[in-house]
């Protein structure tokens, strides 16, 4: 069975379920070892937020038995900004009035080095969606010029096909990070005007394909924020419980990035909270123990200071989200703005004083 008709199968009853769950389902789902998809529909559920310490205090030592006491650090890398898409929310789209510009290869060293020096060892390269102006020669080449400096290098672009990943393993990444933005389905086709990214089910099976292809970690997510987070926390998770039992060898994790203001005045279809967000990362510590999970800078320092403990894995420090932004001062505008702007430094001490240890680098492609 895919995980197009695992999700069709439950797209029509999941939200009234969660919403359904009752006390005595959440007190069930908290005595169990390992949640099944019921209780995790429970633990996502408004009944569930009155237990949401129990769940924390849970979440954290799930984590430190599969993780100890530790958290990696990874910052993201823009090649290019040219977009093929007219995804509603986002600055980068197509039709969008700004100026559009792709790292040169001699661009992406001299910006590796910069945000190499900044300590990191782990980045994660992002373009806007063109195969047209970043192919994936070019995605692999830049690939290529960066393993020189970064233990791991990851890629955040449009989907491709399995053989499109593996060439890209070939040239020297070795993760993806794809969120399909909103598990519903009918949503989503109104969200995505034009472009290739209309695909939803192209884009579903994406990380499935990565994992054909030989990247070693994938992580799937959701734009919380463009829908009811809890059915889109509970589908991700499925999302990724699914990728794990299909591909044991694949390092899986899921993202929990809020939406962000893009300066394209679109108004977010619902409201995510600290509160809801605590409740989706540890749901899914409790679901999904080996998982990793990541908080990025979308979300502010005190907050990530906070979830450090319950259930994160993986944070980016110091990131900048226009198109050579670590080189030189921000040369295009960036993606989303970034709401936690500590530099690297202030992000491992802040980790350290939580008593847990930062980690800059887990992983060597040779
Ligand atoms: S979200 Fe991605 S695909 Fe959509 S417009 Fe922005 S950059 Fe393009």
């Amino acid at each position: 069975m895919s995980f197009y008709e695992v999700l069709r199968a439950r797209a029509g009853r999941a939200a009234g379920l969660i919403a359904s769950a009752a006390e005595t389902d959440v007190l069930r789902a908290l005595s169990e070892e390992n949640p099944n998809e019921a209780a995790f529909r429970a633990l996502l559920s408004p009944a569930a937020v009155p237990r949401l310490e129990t769940m924390a205090r849970r979440a954290g030592e799930l984590t430190a038995r599969h993780f100890g006491r530790t958290v990696s650090l990874y910052a993201p890398l823009y090649l290019g900004n040219y977009c093929e898409n007219e995804c509603v929310y986002c600055g980068f789209r197509h039709s969008g009035a700004m100026e559009r510009r792709k790292l040169s290869y001699a661009e992406v060293e001299e910006e590796g080095r910069a945000l190499a020096d900044s300590g990191i060892r782990h980045a994660l390269l992002l373009t806007g969606e063109s195969r047209v102006q970043t192919p994936v020669k070019y995605i692999g080449a830049c690939a290529g010029i960066l393993k020189e400096r970064f233990g791991s290098v990851s890629v955040e672009v449009y989907p491709l096909e399995a053989a499109e990943y593996a060439e890209l393993v070939r040239a020297g990444a070795d993760g993806l990070t794809l969120y399909q933005e909103t598990y519903d389905e009918t949503l989503y086709a109104r969200l995505h005007r034009a472009g290739p990214k209309r695909d939803f089910r192209y884009r579903l099976d994406a990380p499935e394909r990565a994992c054909r292809g030989g990247m070693r970690a994938v992580g799937v997510g959701a734009l919380l924020g463009l829908a009811d987070f809890r059915r889109e926390v509970f589908f991700a998770g499925l999302h990724a419980d699914y990728l794990q039992r299909a591909y044991p060898a694949a390092e899986i994790s899921v993202s929990l990035p809020r939406f962000r203001p893009q300066g394209v005045g679109f108004a977010p279809g619902a409201r995510v909270s600290n509160r809801d967000l605590v409740q989706a990362m540890t749901a899914l510590r409790l679901f999904l123990p080996r998982a990793g999970i990541t908080v990025s800078t979308r979300e502010p320092a005190a907050l990530r200071r906070n979830l450090v403990g319950l259930g994160v894995t993986r944070m980016s420090a110091g990131s900048r989200t226009g198109v050579g932004g670590y080189a030189a001062e921000e040369k295009s505008p960036g993606q989303f703005s970034v709401a936690d702007s500590s530099g690297v430094e202030e992000v491992k001490a802040m980790i350290r004083k939580r008593g847990f240890h930062p980690v800059m680098k887990d992983w060597q492609t040779f």
